[in-house]
């Protein structure tokens, strides 16, 4: 039998009549001749909500009943969905991911796809069941526990199944009809895209383009799988939506495909560090050590170097605003230990990141000078800037976000198709 992976979203299941509606995809699906893998998300705001209830319980909760917790919106949601289908006569049931069991590894919060054996399901669809429902963002450790693979982890899911059972497809069904240059919440001018790379929409979603998971475009890279993003509120066929594919699949030929944007960005700056060999791992090893993810790095000459009798220099990097109080708390234990000293911890609460990505800069010069330019023409101000071979990204002050993402999508005449 072929085989069809669908995967809905929050606000897909977000109520009965909406999961009678992508029960109504699936039914479909069935009735072309597939089987199907349904992978469904919590219904919409449910997942924010059991985080809230964790961290309102116990603000440095253990990792492991977090994902105890918040991994129960999907379950819900996969035993409905299983009930409606089966109201619909079309033979189902739901599968938590112990049940399959989906093998991770036992970062809580955090987990990563070890296995998903096929046996389980496999023996469900040779008697005669045409559809797996599967609780996504959820597994188990090896010690036995339940874990969760991180926001969005739904999407990770989808394709680890697609990959898994050699599916023809993994359709992610959402509530934008594809992906688009830039988030189509920001500017109207946004255009969908009929195909994207798989390097490209690697680099939008770690860039903080929530439309797909960054694991799940890795894992789709990796594994072949044919990935597309669809709506679930419209009529869909073989042709809607958009496809993740190769490179050499595509005809458009613009230098920059689309702009992502992160809205939550902090900016931390050490003034007047020692400038010396080992400072940057001495401050950067226990902010790792304390999982803060760091993103930009950039040292400069301290405004304070006079008086010194020793070279110093300033430090400046950014990470999410929600671990700025874990960058603090390891930077001044570094301190009291004497490992490092500064001056002065500076923090800017109030930053976004704006990227732009292409994989035509490759080959083209010019595109960071145009980019610096659009955000000159509309007066704002670039504090940090980070480059690689096929994105460039400024953190800037976070209430010209939405303006510096139009003005780039005007700069860049991604509304117009290349
Ligand atoms: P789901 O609940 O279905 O997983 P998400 O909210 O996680 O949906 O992702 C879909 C959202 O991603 C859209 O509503 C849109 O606002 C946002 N988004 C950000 N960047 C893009 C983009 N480039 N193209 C399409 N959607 C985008
Ligand atoms: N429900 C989870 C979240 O909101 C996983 C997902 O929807 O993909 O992050
Ligand atoms: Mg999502």
């Amino acid at each position: 039998m072929p085989l069809l992976v669908m995967k809905f979203g929050g606000t897909s299941v977000a109520d009965l009549e909406r999961i009678r509606n992508a029960a109504e995809k699936v039914r479909a699906e069935v009735e072309r001749g597939y089987d199907v893998i349904v992978i469904v998300s919590a219904m919409a705001g449910r997942t924010n909500e059991l985080v809230g209830w964790v961290g309102a319980t116990s603000p440095l909760y253990d990792a492991r009943e977090y994902d105890a917790v918040v991994s129960s919106g999907e379950n819900v949601t996969a035993g409905l969905m299983a009930l409606t289908l089966q109201e619909m006569d079309i033979p189902a049931r739901s599968w938590q991911g112990w049940q399959v069991p989906i093998q991770t590894t036992s970062q809580h919060g955090a987990a990563r796809f070890v296995d998903i054996p096929r046996a389980n399901i496999d023996a469900k669809f040779g008697e005669g069941f045409k559809v797996a429902v599967i609780a996504g963002f959820q597994g188990v450790s090896p010690e036995g526990r339940i874990t969760t693979l991180g926001r969005g982890g739904s999407d990770t899911t989808a394709v680890a199944f697609a990959a898994a059972f050699e599916a023809e497809r993994c359709d992610i069904y959402t509530d934008v009809d594809g992906i688009y240059t830039t988030d189509p919440r920001i500017t109207s001018k946004a255009r969908k895209l009929e195909k994207i790379s798989f390097e490209e929409m690697l680099e939008l979603a770690s860039l903080g383009a929530k439309v797909l998971q960054t694991r799940s475009v890795e894992l789709a890279m990796r594994y072949k799988v044919r990935l597309r993003v669809l709506s679930s509120f419209d009529d869909t066929d073989e042709t809607s939506g958009t496809l993740v594919c190769d490179e050499d699949e595509i005809m458009e030929s613009k230098v920059v495909s689309g702009v992502a944007y992160s809205r939550e960005e902090a900016k931390l700056t050490l003034v007047t560090v020692e400038d010396r060999p080992g400072i940057a791992a001495a401050i950067f090893g226990p902010l790792a050590d304390a999982g803060v993810n760091v993103d930009m790095i950039v040292q400069n000459i301290s405004e304070d170097a006079q008086g010194h009798d020793k070279p110093v220099t300033d430090m400046t990097f950014s990470c999410p605003v929600d671990q700025v109080a874990r960058a603090r708390k390891a930077l001044e234990a570094a301190r009291d230990a004497g490992h490092i000293s500064y001056e002065t911890l500076q923090v800017d609460e109030d930053a976004a990141k704006v990227s732009v990505v292409g994989i035509g800069m490759r080959s083209h010069a010019g595109v960071a000078a145009r980019m610096f330019s659009a955000l000159a023409q509309e007066g704002v101000n670039i504090k940090v800037i980070a480059t690689s071979e096929i994105k460039i990204s400024v953190l800037i002050d976070r209430k010209y976000m939405e303006l510096a993402v139009q003005a780039l999508h005007d700069a860049f005449e991604l509304d117009k198709a290349g």
